[in-house]
């Protein structure tokens, strides 16, 4: 009989988190990598915020504009780096290989939208001496957890003349906040007696705006108009203009390190802008690879990747179609072989264990918080509905690559089968016959207002996706 406790080690999977794997400088190294991440969860709360940081990053890179490389027909060499603004809300970076882009490429696709309330239309009402915002939520919220809690508003108005608006109030400490109200629980009684989805309704999520009349007490709707009128001294507009808008109510909640430790990181939007920026820092610090390297940020994401700024449209279709173009390959036939031949990590986040609700999670398969990226082989609901399923060959390969990089990684699916499920932009890229697998990192309370996610699993993403980039 051999001894046991060499047995285990040779055979069994070592469940230990990174905290117990790293020496006192690769914990520094944690730490500090985080504050970037941070600084950037604070400052891109939308997907056209992280298109713009993203952007800002890249040109100071060296990364040049596919429109400008197009227009100038510059060449593309081995090394060259290169990025595609999709309608400022989605983007890619390339940085281009020595090998011919036919024979693939390792991409790396995280989204940068994220759950949020947006504003309808016409969204200003008045009613009982208080204006409002009529809303239409976004991706899949949890109602009750947006209100009584302050709030922010983000985005763009387009005035018919096509000039654009920046909006953005809320988020400096001297800004107004917006705010939905609840019911106090001395009056509660019927309201708590209800399901917690129907506690709080999608028609009932609307943000309180203001309560000062307009002076002409002549006039109807005068807090409307006094609204109304705000909105013109400010930004020049009328409530048509507000048709051709995209606000976004968000939380103006700033980012702080969570745990008397400072080992976690909490904050609105982490699904999946974890991923988006380790995936960014990954890529910027991509030299001279084998193969041409992508990074996708996608738009839409929370509501099925529809739309030509979501991946199912064909922006990063065309993209490289461009890309072949430049490099002198300028057949149909090589945009389809690049693209059957690469390989992609679809990062997004999966739900971390929660002790609190062990009930959800299958604990022999889910992911823990700060024991590393998680390889998620499939997702979906039920039987694995609308899930990619990766090919073992390709976990393989990846967990292979991981292993001889020093990546920590962890394996486990989203919950309990039958409890629910979700899906990713994996099925739709799958769909070019690239090899495809779920990669990112674990969240407690994910797509609520405030995730929490480990500083140790925020930094084995970057170094993931750099070796990803460099190996694959
Ligand atoms: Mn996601
Ligand atoms: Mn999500």
């Amino acid at each position: 009989m051999e001894d046991a406790k060499k047995l285990r080690e040779e055979l069994m999977i070592k469940n230990e988190t990174i905290w117990e794997r790293v020496n006192e400088r690769e914990k520094e190294e944690i730490f500090n990598y985080c504050e970037g991440y941070k600084f950037f969860l604070n400052s891109c709360k939308t997907e056209r915020e992280s298109t713009q940081y993203i952007l800002s990053r890249a040109i100071r890179n060296g990364f040049v504009s596919l429109d400008e490389a197009i227009e100038r027909d510059i060449k593309l060499m081995p090394g060259s780096k290169v990025y595609f603004n999709n309608k400022d809300k989605s983007v890619i970076l390339a940085v281009i290989g020595s090998t011919p882009i036919e024979k693939g490429m390792n991409i790396v696709a995280a989204h940068i939208d994220a759950p949020r309330i947006d504003l309808k239309p016409t969204p200003v009402y008045e009613e009982a001496g208080l204006a409002l915002f009529n809303t239409h939520y976004y991706g899949g919220i949890k109602k009750y957890q947006w209100v009584a809690i302050p709030l922010a508003i983000h985005g763009v108005i387009i005035k018919s003349d096509g000039h654009k608006i920046n909006v953005s109030i809320g988020e400096n400490e001297n800004d107004p906040a917006l705010y939905i109200s609840d019911l106090l629980p001395h009056l509660g009684k019927d309201q708590m007696e209800k399901k917690a989805g129907e506690v709080i309704t999608g028609e009932g999520l609307d943000v309180l705006t203001g309560s000062i009349p307009y002076p002409d007490k002549e006039a109807e709707q005068r807090v409307k108009l006094n609204i109304m009128n705000m909105l013109k001294e400010r930004y020049d507009i009328t409530e048509e203009d507000l048709i051709s808008s995209e606000l976004e109510i968000v939380p103006a909640l700033k980012v702080r390190d969570i745990g008397l430790d400072r080992s976690m990181i909490g904050g609105y939007g982490q699904d999946d802008r974890v991923s988006a920026y380790t995936a960014l820092t990954a890529i910027l610090s991509v030299e001279s690879p084998k193969y041409t390297c992508l990074a996708v940020f996608a738009d839409k994401e929370e509501v099925g990747s529809m739309g030509n700024t979501g991946l199912q449209s064909r922006f990063m279709e065309n993209a490289v179609a461009e890309l072949l173009a430049l490099t002198g390959n300028d057949g149909d036939i090589y945009v389809r072989r690049a693209l059957a031949n690469s390989r992609l990590l679809s990062a997004d986040v999966n739900g971390a264990y929660d002790p609190l609700y062990a009930d959800a999670y299958d604990k022999t398969n889910t992911p823990f918080l700060g024991r590393g990226i998680v390889l998620t082989k499939y997702t979906g609901a039920r039987g694995k509905s609308g899930s990619n399923d990766a090919n073992a060959e390709f976990v393989s390969k990846v967990r292979a690559i991981f292993n001889a990089s020093g990546v920590i990684w962890q394996t486990g699916e989203l919950g309990k089968v039958d409890v629910g499920g979700g899906g990713t932009i994996a099925q739709f890229v799958a769909s070019y016959g690239m090899e495809v697998v779920d990669c990112g990192v674990a969240l407690l309370s994910m797509h609520s207002p405030y995730e929490v996610s480990s500083k140790a699993d925020v930094y084995m993403a970057h170094r993931a996706y750099n070796a990803f980039y460099y190996n694959a």
